[in-house]
């Protein structure tokens, strides 16, 4: 038998993570159109910002403190991630929004001299990926940092700067069983954003830390204290088109998936965009505009905005009805129903999978068929609810009965 190299698997061509990414087709340029310029917007224009600092009033001001703290296992959730925060260099806006988190980014400086491996981007690369796979990804993707996605200033107004040239993005899955128990807006949709949240955060905060060990200066845009706008990160970095919902979706997740990202200047190579035929996918389907209980997806053709093209999400009213929804917390109706967001493509599942486009399109066909034929109510799945729904109102926790899932629905009109 040949004798196998050590380290072969940094440089030889082996497929590298969970999923099939290696067999996805890659492109020069995104596939919706972007004709420029993009312009670098303020962390503190987002529509949470805006909700924190009393810009949507009283009511919308106080809910949005509340928000992820009144379901205890959300305030659970939270209370670990302080600890997580007191990483980074920026305070993000829960954290603003419970009291000051002090910066102490001076835990991990960076090494005065760089450790001796390889100096070949592509070894780097794979090296760095398989690390974030071994931290627990699933899909990792590295695209350049385009300076239109750095905030020009974080929720608090402070300058944001990210001279870093490259970004490793890392998602992470939304745990499967707990969506698909959920109808898409009850209590545990905002757990399981952040339980994701929190995985992802870990990951990005160790792979920072190894590069400063390594000698590498490298910045972390993750959970609260996004420095990034992530959507451009996550369409860089070659790990979805932009669909429907405004958002980014990936072909093997659908859109139930959170990112963050890694930014540093070491020498990497890129992955390039991703062209599964998402385009012409959402061009012909409305479920998620139709299943949006804030009717806040728009029906039409997608419209310029700020120099790209994009199905322009309304994120006041998804805003409004995240933070004011009293029959759970926040909402995730829209990647829920998605039919992208299909069973049976976990990794394992995804083994026979030869690269084709017209077979993932067939099987989201089937499961937009399933959807229609069970009225996106799938009975079986909604048993599998193991969770309480509690809300604390008073410093007391109570068993919530206010259903107002019909007053917001009539409230808005489909656009
Ligand atoms: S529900 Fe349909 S239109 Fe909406 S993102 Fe999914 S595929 Fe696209
Ligand atoms: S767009 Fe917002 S309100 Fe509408 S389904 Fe998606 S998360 Fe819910």
């Amino acid at each position: 038998m040949e004798r196998l190299k050590y380290h072969d698997i940094l440089y030889n061509d082996d497929p590298i993570g969970p999923y099939p990414s290696h067999l996805l087709k890659r492109v020069d340029r995104p596939t919706n159109l972007v004709p420029g310029p993009i312009e670098r917007r303020a962390a503190r224009d987002s529509v949470f910002w805006k909700s924190l600092l009393g810009e949507y009033g009283e009511e919308m001001q106080r809910e949005f403190k509340r928000l992820t703290v009144r379901y205890p296992m959300g305030a659970s959730l939270v209370d670990l991630q302080w600890h997580i925060n007191r990483l980074h260099k920026v305070s993000g806006h829960l954290s603003g929004a419970l009291g000051d988190v002090a910066a102490a980014s001076a835990l991990n400086p960076v090494a005065p001299k760089k450790a001796p491996i390889p100096d070949d981007p592509r070894v780097m690369s794979r090296h760095l990926k398989l690390m974030g796979y071994f931290l627990g990804a699933e899909m990792i993707g590295i695209g350049r940092l385009p300076r239109s996605a750095v905030f020009t200033r974080d929720g608090k107004n402070n300058p944001v700067e990210a001279p870093f040239k490259y970004a490793i993005v890392f998602t992470v899955r939304k745990y499967d069983p707990v969506i698909r128990a959920s109808n898409g807006w009850d209590r545990i949709f905002d757990s399981a954003s952040f339980q994701a949240y929190q995985r992802i955060a870990m990951q990005t905060e160790v792979v920072a830390n190894y590069l400063r060990r390594l000698g590498w200066e490298a910045e972390t845009s993750n959970m609260d204290a996004y420095i990034t706008l992530m959507p451009q990160l996550v369409l860089e970095a070659g790990l979805g088109e932009v669909s429907r919902m405004g958002i980014i979706l990936n072909p093997f997740m659908g859109a139930n998936f959170k990112a963050a990202a890694v930014l540093t200047n070491m020498e990497l190579e890129v992955d390039g965009y991703l062209d599964f035929g998402l385009q012409e996918y959402c061009g012909n389907c409305t479920i998620c505009a139709e299943q949006c209980p804030a009717r806040a997806i728009p029906r039409g053709k997608q419209t310029l905005h700020n120099g790209y093209y994009t199905w322009k999400l309304n994120a006041e009213r998804c805003n409004e009805f995240m933070i004011l929804n009293k029959e759970g917390c926040v909402c995730g109706r829209c990647t829920k129903t998605c039919p992208w967001h299909r069973p049976n493509t976990e990794p394992h599942d995804l083994a026979g999978w030869d690269g084709s486009i017209e077979a993932l399109h067939r099987s989201v066909d089937e499961q937009r068929d399933r959807l229609i034929a069970n009225d996106f109510v799938d009975p079986d799945e909604l048993t599998q609810k193991w969770w309480f729904d509690l809300d604390e109102v008073d410093g007391e926790l109570i068993v919530p009965n206010e259903k107002n899932e019909e007053k917001i629905c009539r409230e808005y009109p489909l656009q």
